[in-house]
């Protein structure tokens, strides 16, 4: 696995090159996954393609608290904020900002997902 300020500086990279956020997270690490520009799934964590099978997708959601499922919204929203912003910047200072900031939600909503879990 990638140090953490690698992370961010691959991750906004990937950004820059026209990559997304998905919803989704990586079965391996449970790191956010990117989709790239050509299509594929990409975990920066791992720094591998990722394939999510899509079958039926065993949702074992039901037993979710209010709380944490709108808390992970505010925080996939105001990520994916951070990733237009991080998308259209330039000064590398301000980048460095918006990834720590980025970081740091990431970080929050892995927290949420292990209290899920
Ligand atoms: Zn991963």
């Amino acid at each position: 696995m990638a140090k953490d300020s690698e992370n961010i500086k691959i991750m906004a990279d990937l950004l820059r090159q026209g990559a997304t956020l998905t919803e989704h997270a990586c079965p391996a690490c449970s790191s956010p996954i990117f989709k790239l520009k050509r299509g594929d799934l990409w975990c920066a964590s791992c720094q591998k393609r990722v394939i999510l099978v899509k079958e039926g997708e065993p949702e074992p959601e039901a037993k979710e608290t209010p709380v944490f499922s709108s808390l992970e919204t505010t925080l996939m929203n105001k990520i994916g904020q951070i990733e237009k912003q991080l998308a259209e910047e330039m000064d590398p200072e301000k980048l460095t900002t918006l990834g720590a900031t980025l970081s740091s939600l990431l970080e929050n909503l892995e927290k949420i997902k292990n209290i899920k879990k």
